[in-house]
């Protein structure tokens, strides 16, 4: 039923969970193949989100400002939205959905959640490092084996902002990109 689902609509968006299958194929190697129009992008906290998790969020946030110079504004009426969920299963530790242009693959929406369910989320840079990993997906990374904040593999705890890959497949990505 979830497969189905999911081919459904795989037309328009993408939906990545931190442990377990990706939905769609990589364009190129470690690349989604999308990424935003600009390297500014709004966004705003669901109601629910708890305070530690908004902390998380702002970690991440601020991790891709140092790291490629990606701003994130908050607005009030941001159709970008970070929130929590139960995600139906304990060792998934979030998940980010993209939207698309078809036309231009440029990431017009996304969303991202941490699963408030994952027994592991509340310890020490768990919640910060999914989050940096889950606005990585909608930037347009996907997973690798490196050391990277997008291996799924990564010790939690200690990687938790972008990594040197990270960084110089988001340059790439982004070069000449205005804000
Ligand atoms: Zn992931």
């Amino acid at each position: 039923m979830l497969r189905k689902k999911i081919t459904k609509i795989l037309l328009f968006i993408s939906t990545f969970f931190m442990i377990g299958v990706s939905f769609a194929p990589s364009v190129s190697a470690n690349l989604h193949g999308w990424r935003y129009h600009l390297k500014t992008m709004d966004y705003n906290y669901n109601s629910n989100v708890k305070s530690t998790f908004r902390t998380a969020y702002g970690q991440a946030i601020t991790s891709w400002r140092v790291a490629n110079d990606i701003r994130y504004v908050q607005k009030s009426n941001s159709v970008n939205s970070l929130g929590q969920e139960n995600l139906g299963a304990t060792n998934l530790y979030g998940e980010a959905t993209t939207y698309r242009r078809s036309s231009t693959n440029r990431v017009y929406r996304f969303t991202i959640r941490l699963n408030n369910q994952n027994a592991n989320i509340n310890k020490t840079n768990v919640a910060r490092s999914t989050a940096t990993h889950e606005f990585g997906h909608t930037l347009g990374i996907d997973h690798n084996g490196s050391e990277s904040i997008m291996n799924t593999s990564r010790i939690r705890a200690e990687i938790y902002a972008p990594q040197k890959v990270d960084r110089d497949r988001i340059n790439t990505l982004y070069a000449g990109v205005s804000h």
